[in-house]
């Protein structure tokens, strides 16, 4: 077995409410089975079809909790309500009536988050903050989804301290939805995100090491 070291360093967070998403995209599926053996559930990934091969490989871990990170095609909504247990990536209203249309078909209820974007970012998708609000009546009453936090991802080249305050932004939107989760915070910046009210920090080479593509 290896060293649990690489985990012990988060180890106290769970007790704070903070949970650890090992982000496994570009790792093989030897690396997943062995942080789990370490204790890891919770994986997240970015793509479906890479995600499916490493499912039929590890489909004897049964406490294993799958989570979808990555920007999210319409025509892979379907494979991925099958497979994942929470999506922290919904950055349209038109996807999360997707996600809940198809989710009734499957006989699924989603976790999900929403993708917001606090500053002008060409290079990512996700929802406005005042967008979010006007649709906020609407997207609660979704059937099929439980919404359950907001994700975002500072854009590239921000410093630290303006990434401080995005993650502060992202804090007071969850709580004015009265939403309990945040997903915010990677290799870099966790710690950051966690002072700011993170509930999920997504790491990926600061566990892995650096990603094999
Ligand atoms: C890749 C990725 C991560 C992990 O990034 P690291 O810098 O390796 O920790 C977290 N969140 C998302 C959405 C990602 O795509």
């Amino acid at each position: 077995m290896s060293s649990p070291s690489r985990l012990s360093q988060f180890a106290g967070l769970s007790q704070l409410g903070i949970h650890l998403l090992a982000v496994s995209k570009g790792q093989p599926a030897s690396e997943i089975r062995s942080l789990f053996i370490e204790g890891q559930i919770d994986f997240g990934e970015s793509r479906l079809q890479e995600a499916l091969t490493k499912f039929d490989v590890l489909n004897d871990l049964q406490e294993i909790r799958w989570h979808f990170i990555g920007r999210l095609q319409a025509n892979k909504v379907r494979g991925v309500v099958k497979s994942f247990d929470v999506i922290h990536s919904v950055d349209s209203i038109k996807l999360a009536k997707r996600i809940s249309r198809i989710a009734g078909e499957e006989n699924k209820m989603p976790l999900i988050m929403f993708q917001v974007k606090f500053r002008k970012d060409d290079k990512k998708t996700g929802f406005e903050v005042d967008e979010l609000l006007e649709a906020w009546t609407k997207l609660i009453t979704l059937p099929n989804v439980r919404i359950c936090g907001l994700m975002t991802i500072p854009p590239a080249g921000l410093d630290r301290h303006g990434t401080k305050n995005l993650f502060k932004e992202c804090r007071n939107l969850a709580d004015q939805l009265s939403l309990q989760d945040c997903s915010m915070g990677m290799s870099r910046d966790w710690e950051d995100a966690i002072e700011a009210g993170a509930t999920w920090i997504r790491l990926g080479s600061i566990l892995f090491g650096e990603r094999h593509k």
